[in-house]
């Protein structure tokens, strides 16, 4: 790896102590780790025997790096490639308690959505992601990813914290990953290390106290936060956590003495707000998380906003349960899954980017359909593809197969899981693979 600056050395030292800054640096020079995310709702064999990671059940450590891009299950959303450091959100999720009624949470800074995903498989049957992006290029890559994933227990909106903060106490749950100076992505990312220097730290930290400010109205008394920064130093973390006790907040006490040996306790001022898990010391790359609790005297019920969604139609034959409302864009109607009408919270006139999975178009009286209902995984597969096949199905390519005994919208799919829709017309399936998403990788 290039030399590291100074500056970030000095601040290392000062923060850590000397076994620690030791390890770290140690570990900046080693290669990055590669990890996925395995998918609970399209199990396959891939990675499966891969060993797991500590805290997280659908972690996986690879010894080495595939060729993701050229795996068609990547496509299908089997796995996402995640780094093993982030997973832990998972296990403190699963260490909070929730009264009943359901979690309608947000994912503030959400792109690219490793760890909306996490959230998604936490809240399936629990609760309700609004999953949030500001910037419009990566807000589209959220959306292809929380799409591939497949579950329709979601919504993403493209709002500022300050916008979101209008909306009174509405969430149980909001996930801070917020924008940072990127320290502990320096291994795998070249111009988080280029791009480096203590005047990169000082504007994070503002936007990242902009950010606690602004959204704090909106989430619940007894609501809990997550922060999280893939950075090591006190400005963006442990003075941060501090600007939130300040806020009322106060911190919830979860004990990891399993993964003690990976993980660094925050300590400031003789109290620990957080956790570190370093590049050397733990298996992936360096991320800083703390849980805080709102404070709340009395029970609180939230009030209704009043956003409505109209019943879930179908005109194609469609296994149940699997959206309970649409939502209609343009030609499109999505179909989302709000098992506790939680969406109710909103107001009417909230603008979303999408709520739920794109499931049909209309076209005129017609409904075709559209990727988000394939990747869904609720239906069977008509036609299983060769690894070619699938690539080609991928590169939008038609496929020329005898299709006398298809049906007219078939799904053709990988190793079991679907990659999307086709039309069968004579001797050949014509391809309605997403062209945004198109592979182009060869
Ligand atoms: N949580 C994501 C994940 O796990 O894939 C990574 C989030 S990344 C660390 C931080 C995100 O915050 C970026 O996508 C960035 O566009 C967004 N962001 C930048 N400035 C912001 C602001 N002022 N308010 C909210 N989000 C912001």
């Amino acid at each position: 790896m290039d030399t590291l600056p100074t500056d970030f050395v000095a601040t290392l030292e000062d923060h850590f102590d000397r076994e620690v800054v030791g390890a770290v640096l140690r570990g900046l020079d080693e290669p990055p780790s590669i990890s996925v995310r395995l998918n609970q709702n399209k199990p396959s064999d891939r990675f499966n025997t891969e060993r797991r990671v500590p805290w997280s059940d659908r972690g996986r450590l690879l010894e080495k790096r595939p060729s993701f891009s050229l795996d068609p299950l990547l496509h299908a959303g089997a796995y996402y490639v995640q780094d093993s450091s982030s997973m832990v959100i998972e296990y403190l999720l699963n260490q909070l308690s929730f009264k009943g009624g359901g979690i309608l949470a947000l994912d503030l800074c959400a792109a690219p959505g490793g760890k909306s995903i996490i959230l998604s498989d936490f809240l399936e049957e629990r609760g309700y992601l609004i999953a949030n992006e500001v910037d419009q290029k990566r807000n589209a890559v959220l959306t292809e990813n929380l799409l591939k994933w497949g579950s329709a227990h979601h919504a993403i909106t493209r709002l500022s914290a300050s916008k979101l903060g209008e909306f009174e106490s509405v969430f149980d749950l909001v996930l801070i990953d917020a924008p940072c100076s990127g320290e502990g992505m320096f291994r795998k990312d070249a111009f988080a290390l280029e791009q480096w220097n203590l005047d990169l730290v000082a504007q994070c930290t503002n936007t990242q106290s902009q950010i606690l400010n602004d959204i704090d109205s909106a989430i619940r008394p007894g609501g809990y936060v997550v922060y999280s920064t893939c950075t090591m130093n006190i400005q963006e973390n442990e003075r941060q956590v501090k600007h939130m006790l300040e806020l009322g907040y106060e911190l919830v006490a979860i004990d990891m003495p399993e993964f003690a040996h990976y993980l660094i306790p925050a300590f400031y001022e003789n109290e620990k707000l957080g956790w570190y898990l370093l590049p050397g010391i733990s298996s992936g790359e360096g991320l800083f998380v703390a849980v805080l609790q709102k404070k709340s005297d009395a029970s609180f019920s939230p009030s209704g906003g009043g956003f409505e969604l109209l019943e879930f139609e179908s005109q194609m034959e469609i296994p149940e349960g699997i959206f309970n409302y649409h939502w209609t864009k343009k030609e499109v109607q999505y179909g989302t899954l709000d098992c506790f009408g939680l969406l109710n919270r909103l107001p009417q006139q909230m603008a979303f980017k999408s709520v739920g999975l794109p499931a049909f178009e209309m076209k005129g009286d017609r409904q075709i359909p559209k990727h988000g209902l394939a990747m869904s995984n609720q239906f069977n597969i008509d036609i299983e593809l060769s690894e070619k096949q699938a690539l080609d199905y991928l590169r939008c390519q038609s496929i020329n197969m005898d299709t006398s005994n298809l049906p007219s919208w078939c799904i053709v799919g990988f190793e079991g899981i679907p990659l999307g829709w086709v039309k069968a017309v004579p001797n050949r399936l014509n391809n309605h693979y997403p062209k945004s998403y198109k592979l182009r990788q060869q």
